[in-house]
């Protein structure tokens, strides 16, 4: 490849409050359309905006998570558009004092096609807090409106152009995803619409430094679809380039079906929107305290959880991934790593057994009824002898079936390991005495015939013999034939 790609991204977030960002109306997904609405969100004339404080200190939020400089003083403004999403002809958004700017965002992990990038950072240009339009839908017969979106808070957040692939804009909206959703800002659910993701791309000739046109890229309804889109444009661009063309700036749509785009718009038609301030809204300040109180609500992020899992309990880092993608998983092995002798099995029951269970229950792992106090038990229970680990296989999903502990079920069923040195040594003779053939090929040299002997005295103990100790005597008794 000749050219190296510039990537910008323009990401939405639909803030998680109780209630709109200038109303009292619930802000809330799925309802009949149009129910969820007043003179305020309907844009009546004569009403007056009261702004969301809880939504303004989720932007804030949003922009300490990102290393933002958080505005002490900031305003709302009036973007002028005619359209039937907005209800006064105008967006109260922000202009040139946004809540936050100039940060930055560390990505790292692997990109859509699971190949690991190299560790980067991603600088924010800036985080505003506007009012979401409502929603358009198109009809064979015509278009409705649902105003139930209508002043529901949304974050925008600029990225610089500084992504070179579509692997790392998938990465980045991850990252994204992650931090929003920790800090329980929005769950970004990109089919509810809580995400929503512009992708500004030109490409250069490797090597120079001028940006090249942009071509701005909208309607894309997943993270696979901003990665196709993405791969498609430039190698579109290429064409386009590499025939001597002169790109001009466009507004094209991503047709996720055709796995193609289209052209909506061209710059020549690019809006002025005519920003003001807000005579209606009072500017917004912070103090410093202020910002710190709010920087005090924030949890640990996925990142440090991570390091923290990798260092104080011996996760490898594909173990720590998969455990701090979800806060709720997280929160569950951290409970579990308080008790559990051996922090790092506890983590390998989480990956192996736990989510399957979870996932096929259909229930989130808060849900589990087997608690975090009651799988830290069972591991504790392997690793001090008492029960084996195909034992502890097996009762595990029990124990998610009935919701019993796992002393119970192995005191009901008797199931605790036999440590008992005569006991393993009389179960030991029983399978040598059965296996006269066996016992010959051993004595002839071959040892693999000592894990067939293992798996007799399994059987015969019902898997409760101690394998350790059997091994041992195994040898013992074995060598006691060779030389009687
Ligand atoms: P506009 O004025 O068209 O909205 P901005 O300068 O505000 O453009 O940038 C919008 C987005 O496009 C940002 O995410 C930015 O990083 C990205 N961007 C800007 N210039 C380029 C470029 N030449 N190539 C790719 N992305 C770009
Ligand atoms: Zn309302
Ligand atoms: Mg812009």
């Amino acid at each position: 490849m000749k050219y190296e790609a510039v990537i910008g991204l323009e990401v939405h977030v639909q803030i998680r409050t109780a209630s709109k960002m200038f109303c009292s109306c619930a802000n809330k997904f799925g309802a009949e359309p149009n129910t969820l609405t007043c003179p305020v969100c309907l844009g009546y004339p004569g009403t007056l905006p009261v702004p969301n404080k809880e939504a303004i200190h989720a932007a804030v939020k949003a922009g300490l998570l990102m290393g933002c400089e958080i505005a002490r003083f900031s305003k709302f403004d009036r973007k002028s558009y005619f359209y039937p999403d907005l209800v006064k002809n105008y967006q109260i958004s922000q202009y040139d004092l946004p809540f936050c700017s100039g940060g930055k965002m560390h990505i790292s992990g692997t990109g859509f096609s699971g190949e690991e990038l190299p560790d980067k950072d991603i600088g924010i240009t800036r985080i505003h807090l506007e009012e979401d339009p409502a929603k358009l839908t198109h009809f064979a017969h015509g278009s409705g409106a649902d105003y139930n979106r209508s002043g529901v808070p949304l974050l925008e957040i600029v990225s610089e152009p500084d992504m070179r692939s579509a692997d790392e804009a998938y990465a980045y909206l991850t990252t994204l995803k992650e931090l929003m959703r920790y800090s329980e800002i929005s769950d970004c659910d990109m089919e509810k619409g809580q995400l929503r993701c512009d992708v500004n791309i030109s490409l250069r000739p490797v090597g120079t430094e001028k940006f090249g046109t942009k071509i701005e890229m909208k309607n894309l309804n997943s993270f696979r679809a901003v990665h196709r889109a993405i791969e498609s444009e430039i190698e579109r661009q290429a064409e386009l380039l590499d025939a001597g063309t002169v790109l001009k700036q466009e507004t094209r749509g991503w047709d996720d079906d055709a796995g193609s785009s289209y052209l909506m718009r061209t710059k020549e038609f690019a809006h002025d929107y005519r920003y003001f301030p807000d005579p209606d809204l009072m500017p917004v300040t912070f103090t410093d305290e202020e910002i710190e109180a709010i920087r005090a609500t924030l949890p640990e992020q996925p990142e440090a959880k991570r390091n923290r899992f990798i260092n104080d309990f011996g996760l490898t880092a594909y173990d720590a991934e998969v455990i701090t993608a979800d806060r709720k998983l997280a929160a569950y092995f951290d409970e579990c790593a308080k008790v559990a002798k051996n922090p790092k099995a506890a983590a390998n029951w989480i990956i192996s057994t736990l989510l399957s269970l979870t996932g096929a229950a259909k229930i989130s792992v808060e849900d589990s009824p087997v608690t975090p106090a009651m799988l830290a038990e069972l591991v504790n229970l392997v690793e001090s002898g008492k029960i084996s680990g195909k034992i502890a296989k097996d009762i595990f999903p029990e124990m998610f079936e009935t919701g019993k502990d796992a002393n119970t079920l192995i005191e009901e069923k008797g199931l605790s390991q036999v440590s008992d040195s005569s006991a393993i040594a009389g179960i030991v003779a029983q399978a040598i005495d059965a296996n006269a053939k066996q016992v010959a090929e051993y004595l002839a040299g071959n040892e693999r015939v000592l894990q067939y002997f293992v798996g007799q005295v399994m059987k015969l103990s019902k898997g409760r013999a101690n394998p350790g100790m059997v091994i041992g005597e195994l040898k013992k008794q074995l060598s006691e034939k060779a030389q009687g």
